[in-house]
């Protein structure tokens, strides 16, 4: 918390507002969108809710085909079976670690030749970095297809003098308790088209129809964010540059301390742009450096320290390997290289450089 939530919730108490709906939530909405340079935003009970409505929006439903990037977590992908649409996954790319925009070429060439374009692309932008946002939406408008960009980790990132998250036809964020600002549970949905907000926040609204009475013509979601969470929202989205300048702290002494190391290859940064480092992330090559990504988390781990491997592409998933994967260069699959090899170091704008050293020391003591 940063301090001023707590001033926050007892207005919000204090005015009686205790629903899914109130000022805080106007506020908050209004506050994300200037933010983001967008028209609008919708605010939601989570990120993956907001996932769900821009997949309705983009009209996919049964036996539809959604493209979407194959290194993520299963929140980006799991809306696409809610729609009971079908997910073709596709590669990272070794420059940014997100969607490889070669891999997506050849998926959509093939699905033209098939008649089967995707409704939509979801393009995930991992860790705090900005997909190739250029190149993808070529891709998109040379197709007819929309792009709906997953900035759930990527908040406050800048790609080409824009926001992550305000390329896309629609956009969905996630303030759920690990992201770079929270509402302990919470997300929106933007778009720079009103009408499409508008009908997600009607289906997010349990579908209710322009009525005295309660009139219903289609199914509807309950996934409106609360005015009471909405208050810590509008305090954590104020202090957002603080924590973006903490992360970037974090990253530049790592590199520092590590960046050297034989068989170490960080994230590569942006070019064009700024990344906010929501986690720090990097290969481990045990050819080079004698010890593998695993050792190193068992090293940690005996100390008390939680660090992770980078997400397991859904084409590894159990519940995703039976569909379809376009890797970045036939033969060279990278999301499953930096599975292999990919390890997330602890990151959080709160951790302190005795903590961060401790970290680094046991890192040290490892490669010796
Ligand atoms: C956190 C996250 C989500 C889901 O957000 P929730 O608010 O937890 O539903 C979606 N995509 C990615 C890439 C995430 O990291």
């Amino acid at each position: 918390m940063s301090g001023k939530e707590q001033r926050y919730l007892e207005e919000t108490i204090a005015s009686n507002w205790i629903a899914p709906l109130g000022p805080q939530v106007d506020r908050f909405e209004a506050e994300i969108a200037a933010y983001l340079g967008v028209r609008g935003a919708l605010a939601l009970n989570s990120g993956t809710a907001a996932m769900h409505l821009a997949l309705l929006l983009a009209g996919a439903g049964k036996g539809d085909r959604i493209f979407c990037s194959a290194l993520t977590f299963a929140a980006t992908a799991n809306p696409i079976l809610y729609v009971e649409a079908e997910p073709v996954f596709i590669d990272s790319e070794p420059e940014t670690w997100n969607i490889s925009p070669a891999a997506l070429e050849r998926a959509l060439f093939d699905a033209q030749k098939e008649k089967a374009l995707p409704k939509a692309v979801i393009v995930v932008n991992l860790y705090g970095q900005s997909a190739l946002m250029k190149p993808l939406l070529e891709l998109g408008e040379k197709y007819g297809v929309a792009l709906i960009e997953d900035a759930a980790e990527s908040l406050g990132a800048i790609y080409r003098g824009k926001k992550s998250g305000s390329f896309g036809r629609f956009g969905i964020l996630s303030f759920n308790g690990n992201k770079i600002i929270t509402t302990s549970g919470g997300g929106a949905l933007v778009s720079g088209d009103p009408e499409a907000l508008k009908r997600a926040r009607y289906l997010a609204s349990q579908a209710r129809q322009q009525a005295r009475h309660y009139e219903h013509t289609e199914v509807g979601y309950n996934y409106r964010l609360s005015n009471l969470l909405a208050a810590v929202g509008r305090a954590q989205l104020e202090v957002i540059e603080e924590r973006i300048a903490a992360k970037k702290r974090v990253n530049e002494r790592y590199r520092e301390a590590l960046g050297r190391t034989g068989g170490f290859s960080f994230m590569p940064g942006p070019e064009e742009g700024r990344s906010t480092y929501w986690l720090t992330s990097l290969t481990v090559e045990k050819k080079k450096c004698g010890v593998s990504r695993d050792d190193l988390i068992e090293a940690l781990e005996n100390e008390n320290i939680e660090a992770r491997p980078v997400w397991k592409p859904m084409q590894l998933q159990p519940l995703y390997s039976g569909y379809r994967y376009y890797a970045h260069k036939p033969g060279e699959s990278v999301s499953e290289r930096l599975f292999e090899q990919g390890l997330c170091l602890p990151s959080g704008s709160s951790l302190t450089e005795e903590e961060q050293e401790r970290v680094i020391e046991v890192i040290k003591n490892r490669l010796k």
